[in-house]
């Protein structure tokens, strides 16, 4: 059964190629009923918050992609990284090194004087028959990975595909440091390995850790994981994705209005593909996942499609949902939603025009912001030409019954008797109820303010 994982570092928000990452390797689980483990590498206390870590679980919980196993804590596993170092110093596939930073340092001058690629060069590393200098006097060693020097290391990776490494390209890697603490490459490794995991799917920015990470599971007899590495995602303009080009915390598409089946629809399909499909559930996804179908080629950021999908769910989406989203927007805008318009009815007449929960709610105040009476406008469009057919209007306005049809129906009698033609009423009415000249159809905004407020503002504005 599969086992994927999802290890990101707490240094930050969680941001757009994060999420996709843990979409994927939540998806990769789902699809075969197996398990999904959270892990959070929290190594780096420099960078590493617990607000940061918050971030993260609250964007897994906004994308709905819940985990199996954890949150495991790698500042909480310590015991079981020195356990493990002890072991493989007992077992000789790791060794002590005494240089001193300044003589690592050094070593590397040296090398990079005669032209060479600077890297360790064993000279603690024990070999038959060969003497290894004195420990030196008050020096806290490292540990290193004893490599292997020969041969190389591969793997087919379910993206790239294979990838091999002569392993003298690698160095015989720091797994410990002086004060005994695990080094970053090394934890990542013995965890995949403890938490039994098959599949990792990761950024490419990892890919070159990826050879060392097999060699130490294999020292340890570990089985090695599968491994896929997707690439990044570029900005519109095909640079690296940075906040240059807007929000690249998943969360900031929360504040944006961005519904999370939206995001989560949007961010599977930048870089998976299903044939032609575009837009499909959850279930679907989960249903038809297959690492195959993931892309090697960097993938690109596209806001207007991300607003497309958006409005396609918005246009599904349970109108009372709808509405307890978009009621908080419309407060900080200053509306008040009790007491007036129905929101659910208001949400259902608006939400074809917007993309977004928050351009709905700049919609929503059409109904909810106190009405300003814009005299200017009143004066442009409520002319004395159009004044005797809005009479007309707000005079058999009081004795209809107050639906849509019924007010629409009026509208068109009013228009025929007047001889005048749809915008010359519709646009002053609009100006009166609404202040502002532009709404959805003006007979269903009528209906929603309903009778008592539309004739009031009628007659105030008519005086
Ligand atoms: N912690 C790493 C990151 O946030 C991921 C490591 C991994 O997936 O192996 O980029």
């Amino acid at each position: 059964p599969i086992r994927s994982r999802f290890a990101p570092s707490p240094t930050g928000f969680l941001h757009l190629g994060g999420a996709r990452t843990a979409l994927y390797a939540w998806a990769l689980a789902r699809h075969s009923g197996g398990t999904f483990v959270l892990r959070i590498e929290d190594t780096d206390v420099e960078r590493s918050t617990p607000a940061a870590v918050q971030a993260i679980l609250d964007a897994m919980q906004w994308l709905d992609l819940s985990h199996d196993e954890g949150p495991f804590y790698q500042m909480q596993r310590m015991d079981r990284y020195r356990e493990v170092v002890a072991q493989m110093l007992a077992d000789g596939t790791a060794y002590y090194c005494y240089c001193s930073p300044a003589e690592v340092e050094a070593m590397r001058e040296a090398q990079r004087a005669r032209g060479e690629k600077p890297r360790y060069d064993g000279r603690w590393r024990p070999e038959p028959g060969k003497t290894l200098p004195p420990v030196p006097e008050g020096v806290q060693p490292v540990v290193r990975f004893r490599n292997p020097v020969d041969g190389e290391v591969s793997w087919e990776d379910f993206v790239k595909g294979r990838i091999t490494i002569a392993n003298r390209e690698l160095d015989d890697l720091i797994i410990a440091r002086p004060d005994g603490t695990p080094t970053y490459n090394f934890c990542v490794v013995v965890d995949d390995w403890d938490m039994g995991i098959t599949h990792v799917i990761r950024g490419d920015d990892h890919v070159n850790n990826t050879p060392r990470q097999i060699n130490i599971l294999k020292a340890l007899g570990a089985i090695v994981p599968e491994y896929g590495h997707v690439p990044m995602i570029l900005g519109p303009d095909g640079e690296k994705l940075s906040k240059r080009h807007g929000a690249v915390s998943v969360m900031q598409y929360d504040d944006d209005g961005y519904l999370p089946e939206a995001m989560c629809n949007y961010l599977a399909r930048l870089g998976w593909s299903h044939g032609d499909d575009e837009l499909f559930t959850r279930e679907q996804f989960v249903s038809w996942f297959d690492v195959s179908h993931l892309s090697r080629s960097a993938a690109q950021w596209d806001p207007k499609k991300l607003n497309w999908v958006n409005h396609h769910y918005m246009k599904q989406a349970d109108p009372a949902r709808l509405a307890g989203l978009v009621k908080p927007r419309i407060k900080r805008r200053g509306g008040v939603v009790e007491g007036g318009v129905d929101l659910v009815t208001a949400v259902l007449l608006l939400r074809d025009r917007a993309e977004t929960l928050e351009q709905l709610a700049d919609a929503a105040m059409l109904f909810y912001a106190p009405f300003r009476d814009d005299a200017e406008l009143r004066a442009q469009h409520v002319t004395a030409a159009v004044r005797p057919a809005i009479a007309a209007f707000a005079d058999r306005a009081a004795t209809i019954e107050w639906k849509r049809e019924a007010i629409a129906a009026l509208i068109k009698e009013v228009l025929k008797e007047q001889g005048i033609k749809m915008p010359q009423l519709a646009i002053p009415l609009r100006v009166l109820v609404c202040g502002q000249t532009h709404t959805p159809s003006v007979d269903a905004v009528l209906e929603l303010f309903g009778r008592d407020i539309v004739l009031a503002r009628i007659a105030a504005g008519l005086d």
